[in-house]
């Protein structure tokens, strides 16, 4: 397949939107299931599009996967995303996602210790998201790429896990510190045995490998009753809020409301 005019002009309109600063993240609240409290944020990328108005990541992510700017991005999430917690009452956590290939990357260690020491953000409160097939490329520099960001403090995730075809492989090949149950199995284990009893698994893999689980896209109370029953430690969803831009953290998250 060639690339006719429409798709090189799009191209182009999206590489320059990351240069005016039109990709902004989104954060969505972790919270800790025992007591409630926001332990942190994920931030989730956006693009803040003049024309269109804000489109979903699954529409730019492959763009810049594929033409070679996602690390571009990435760095431009997070130093836009230090700036927006710098602000904050009280010290956050954040988690920011990574492509496949970006692991791979040797550059990715410095680059992530440049952007956060120019903000002064501590890394030892930055967790990285990686899903399976961020590992299967080039395991042996992916391993010590790993270790790197580890040295530096940051934290590690397992994101989707159950979702691929060698999950418990993946666990077993890198550090990792969080273990995200992925939400296809959370939103049916209220009405399904198989995926409450999966659920169940994964969170009993995380306690006996020491690794904290968090539950993804919770939407009600009683999943979150359930998830907490089984021992799961944080939680993510629309049960606790949405992703919104750093604009309205504060007001959204962090503020006193007389009742
Ligand atoms: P993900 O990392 O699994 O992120 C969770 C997705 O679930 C987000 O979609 C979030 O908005 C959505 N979500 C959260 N709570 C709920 C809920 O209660 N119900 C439902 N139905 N959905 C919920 P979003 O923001 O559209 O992101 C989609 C995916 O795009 C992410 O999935 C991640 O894989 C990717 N992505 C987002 N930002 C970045 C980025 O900066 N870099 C890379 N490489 N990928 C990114
Ligand atoms: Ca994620
Ligand atoms: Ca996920
Ligand atoms: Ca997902």
């Amino acid at each position: 397949m060639g690339y006719n005019l429409a798709m090189v002009a799009d191209a182009l309109r999206v590489r320059s939107a990351l240069d005016n600063g039109e990709f902004v993240p989104f954060f969505q609240p972790v919270v800790d299931l025992r007591s409630g409290c926001i332990k942190g944020f994920e931030v989730l990328a956006r693009w803040n599009d003049p024309v269109s108005g804000i489109i979903p990541p699954d529409l730019f992510i492959p763009a810049a996967e594929r033409d070679g700017w996602i690390s571009d991005l990435t760095m431009e999430l997070l130093r836009t995303a230090f700036r927006a917690v710098d602000d904050l009452p009280s010290p956050v956590r954040l988690s920011v996602n990574l492509s496949a290939g970006q692991l791979c990357d040797p550059a990715l260690p410095s680059q992530i210790a440049a952007v956060a020491g120019a903000a002064g953000f501590s890394l030892d409160r930055l967790s990285l998201e990686l899903t399976e097939s961020a590992l299967v490329r080039d395991m042996e520099s992916a391993r010590a790429i790993a270790h790197d960001l580890k040295a530096l403090g940051c934290k590690l995730s397992l994101d989707d896990f159950g979702t691929g075809f060698s999950s418990l492989l993946s666990l077993q090949a890198l550090p990792f510190d969080i273990l995200k149950v992925d939400r296809s199995f959370v939103s049916s284990m209220t009405v399904n045995k198989e995926s409450r009893k999966i659920v169940a698994m994964v969170v009993g893999l995380g306690q006996s490998l020491g690794i904290a689980t968090v539950a993804e896209g919770i939407e009600t109370e009683e999943q979150d009753q359930m998830l907490l029953w089984l021992g799961c430690d944080y939680g993510q969803g629309w049960n606790y809020g949405r992703p919104v831009p750093a604009s309205a953290l504060l007001d959204s998250y962090f503020s006193v409301r007389p009742r």
